[in-house]
């Protein structure tokens, strides 16, 4: 039968993979919706190609834009913005599968309606969960959704474990996210105050969208990881561990109660975790490299320097802290990186933001009962962080 999926951040970077495992197979998939939020000359470029259905955009000047654009061009997609597009789409009855693949806590609320919606969600969108992941998992279990990690650490474990979740709490001793070290791995701690956004960005390993770049120099991608694995896999936090691995060939381990080790490896490439999402249980070709274990390098381990990536400590930090300071760490995050890559702080006033907004935002039960609650935190996170960036501003 044919999937019909909507992809949500459809000109971000693993959109494109995404579309591009899709194009894989012809036939196999039918391209219902695609979204974006500000780049119309690219949302126009995929609509050309796949004409969707449906396409989103931000704003009512947008759409107008890329009506435009596909008028003049004879494509019949139908064109939507804002917000509650993205969830309207999202929970499509005629809808079979999501791509969660939007930054930031703007997926959240298109996450939970795939998931209220009982669709197969293919979670890319790690900070959906770290503002809301309760009400999340909720969501998924009351909808009876499919949620599929696409996180190539979480895809990983997930591979590992049997097809059942009722038996991963027995088997589970604790799991090794790896993390790669990022480009600053082996940099002089002391000279990091100085690094530009470009260096940031420029990752050893993986092609990504600029968030999740400056989060991977910081570590702040892992500590965001440590926090959806504690959600997917319903875990205590301290059975969520970290090794430096700098290959990215082991994309991470569960170790069981008898001490085997269960890893999964590969190239590192985006479209084997969307692969594994779109196919999931079964299998298909999806345009990755194979792993060739005699050309490729001598798979190493490290343990993670603290004290030159002091993000990754606030995860466990935001996990002991009242509910809600992952959704303020997370705001805290947002609103820091983007500062950083728009020149107003130096990438050390990245952890200052970040732990000062945890340690001095304390939520209330209340603050976290509901998504609008959680919304209303991430706001106030926002604002507080943003008054401390300008604080630190040059
Ligand atoms: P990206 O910046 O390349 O793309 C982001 C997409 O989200 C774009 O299509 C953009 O239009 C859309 N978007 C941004 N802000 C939006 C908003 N407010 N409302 C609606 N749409 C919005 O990002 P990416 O690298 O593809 O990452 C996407 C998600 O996947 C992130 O959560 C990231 O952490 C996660 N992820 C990415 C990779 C990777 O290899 N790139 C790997 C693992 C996880
Ligand atoms: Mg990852």
């Amino acid at each position: 039968m044919v999937q019909r999926v909507c992809i949500l951040g459809a000109t971000g970077s693993v959109g494109g993979s995404t579309l591009d495992v899709i194009a894989l197979h012809p036939g196999r998939y039918e391209v219902f919706a695609l979204t974006a939020f500000q780049k119309v000359d690219a949302l126009a470029a995929l609509c050309l190609q796949w004409r969707p259905r449906f396409a989103a955009v931000g704003t009512p000047a947008q759409a107008a834009a890329l009506r435009t654009q596909l008028q003049a061009a004879g494509v019949a997609t139908e064109v939507l913005h804002g917000a509650q597009a993205l969830c309207d789409l999202a929970a499509h009855p005629e809808v079979d599968s999501v791509m969660a693949a939007i930054v930031g806590a703007a997926g959240l609320p298109a996450c939970l309606a795939a998931a209220r919606a009982g669709k197969r969600l293919m979670l890319a969108n790690k900070e959906a969960l770290v503002v809301g992941g309760r009400l999340f998992m909720q969501a998924v279990q009351q909808g009876g959704a499919l949620l599929l990690p696409i996180d190539s650490e979480h895809s990983a474990i997930f591979q590992c474990l049997p097809e059942d979740r009722g038996t991963w709490a027995d088997r589970i001793d604790h799991i090794v996210l790896t993390a790669s070290g990022g480009p600053f791995r082996t940099r002089d701690p002391a000279t990091l105050h100085t690094v530009t956004p470009d260096e940031a960005c420029a990752h050893p390993n993986w092609v990504m969208g600029r968030k999740i770049s400056v989060d991977s120099a910081t570590m702040m991608n892992k500590a965001l990881e440590v926090i959806e694995a504690r959600w997917l896999f319903d875990l205590a936090p301290a059975q969520v561990r970290v090794v430096l691995h700098p290959q990215s060939i082991i994309h991470s381990m569960v170790v069981c109660r008898d001490n085997s080790v269960l890893a999964q490896l590969g190239t590192p490439d985006m479209k084997v975790p969307i692969s594994v999402g779109l196919e999931w249980p079964g299998r298909a070709a999806s345009g990755a490299d194979a792993l060739d274990f005699l050309t490729c390098k001598p798979l190493t381990f490290e343990p993670a320097d603290h004290g030159r990536f002091p993000g990754l400590g606030l995860a466990y930090d935001a996990l002991a802290a009242p509910e809600g300071s992952t959704t303020v760490l997370n705001a805290a995050n947002e609103v820091a990186v983007a500062a950083f890559l728009a020149g107003r702080v130096r990438f050390t006033d990245i952890h200052r933001i970040n732990a000062e907004a945890v340690a001095g935002l304390l939520p209330t039960p209340a603050d976290a009962a509901s998504l609008d609650d959680l919304l209303a935190l991430d706001q106030r996170a926002r604002r507080h962080a943003q008054a401390h960036a300008e604080e630190l501003t040059r």
